[in-house]
């Protein structure tokens, strides 16, 4: 079991098992959401939810391809922790800088790369979007850590 817990502590979530995927994006919503220069999600099945905990508020945005995303952020502290997002919506996305155990490994893909920080450097295995791919039809990456 996993947990991720925003900075107050107030909301947190739990989840079991591995990440179905890890992903990096580098569009400019997600920076300005996060403060930093890319986002870096989890993504699990969402029958890998075993509890959510907490008052949450939700904030909809549209993605920079135009496909809504809902962000559920804790109104104390603001901290977004998770969200849905309308291209995968079997999956929900989780702030990997919100877990409580920081044992996950680089991202598999990354997106948005053309409003990527010209120093930012992905690892050599992690695949590279200029935009956003079509999920679907990239069974590739999302199969590549599922088997546990
Ligand atoms: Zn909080
Ligand atoms: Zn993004």
């Amino acid at each position: 079991m996993r947990a991720a817990v925003c900075s107050c502590a107030i909301l947190s979530i739990s989840v079991e098992g591995e990440p179905g995927f890890l992903g990096a994006c580098s569009c400019r919503a997600c920076q300005k959401a996060t403060g930093s220069v890319f986002s870096m999600s989890a993504y699990f099945p969402r029958s890998a939810v075993a509890a959510i905990a907490g008052e949450h508020r939700l904030y909809r945005r549209q993605s920079d391809g135009g496909r809504w995303l809902d962000f559920h952020f804790c109104p104390t502290c603001a901290s977004t922790v998770f969200w849905y997002a309308e291209f995968d919506p079997d999956s929900i996305g989780i702030a990997v800088g919100n877990f409580t155990d920081p044992g996950f490994g680089p991202p598999q893909y990354a997106v948005w790369c053309e409003a990527q920080h010209p120093w930012v450097r992905f690892p050599e295995a992690c695949r590279t979007f200029a935009r956003h791919p079509d999920l679907r039809s990239q069974a590739p990456i999302l199969v590549a850590t599922t088997q546990s």
